[in-house]
């Protein structure tokens, strides 16, 4: 049973960092890490072709919908540390449109695993360009990683912005700009 052994596996690690799993405050930390990691990994067992095509209608609207400064959270594959931060995410429809809600679920289902963020950005765009087939898509993501900030790896609150720019988006530089406007918190004129 996969969760017993995460439990043994942390039981492991805190013996090798010199704790003692058996003292008051450790003895249900095994249990409560592995529920832990259910959820943060539960990505895993949901699939974002599902979450979007439950959600989709036909519809004759044309103009670019932004879903903007939606957190998010999720774990650096190479550490295991969360980063976290910001998602923005805007498209152009071709014929259909999606539930806003389905956007930010789509988020959080590539965000539920181990993850880089450049990854994570093409992941949420790929599939809204397959799945909408729509006339563009634009993911920008700013996180804070907790491996660089913790361990002290980076210069202290630095962010790292990463971006994925398809149809539209990457061909007309008027469109991505009223994106980068519309996510830096301006107004489109
Ligand atoms: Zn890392």
């Amino acid at each position: 049973m996969p969760e017993r052994s995460i439990e043994q596996a942390v039981e492991q690690i805190l013996r090798q960092i010199g704790e003692d799993p058996e003292r008051e405050g450790l003895v249900k930390t095994p249990t409560r890490v592995a529920r832990s990691f259910e959820f943060l990994t539960k990505g895993y067992h949901e699939d974002p072709k599902t979450v979007i095509n439950g959600a989709l209608f036909t519809e004759d609207y044309s103009e670019m919908i932004v879903l903007r400064d939606l957190d998010f959270f999720s774990l650096c594959e190479h550490h295991i540390l969360p980063f976290f931060g910001k998602a923005n995410v805007a498209y152009i429809p071709k014929h259909k449109i999606v539930g806003i809600s389905k956007l930010a679920r789509l988020v959080d289902v590539f965000a539920r695993r181990l993850q880089v963020q450049e990854r994570l950005t093409t992941q949420i765009a790929n599939m809204l360009m397959d799945e909408l087939d729509p006339q563009g898509v634009a993911v920008v993501l700013q996180a804070e990683h907790l491996c660089m900030r913790m361990r002290g790896v980076e210069k202290q609150n630095s962010v790292v912005l990463t971006s994925a720019m398809l149809g539209v988006f990457r061909s007309h530089q008027e469109t991505r700009q009223e994106f980068m406007t519309l996510v830096n918190g301006g107004n489109v004129r």
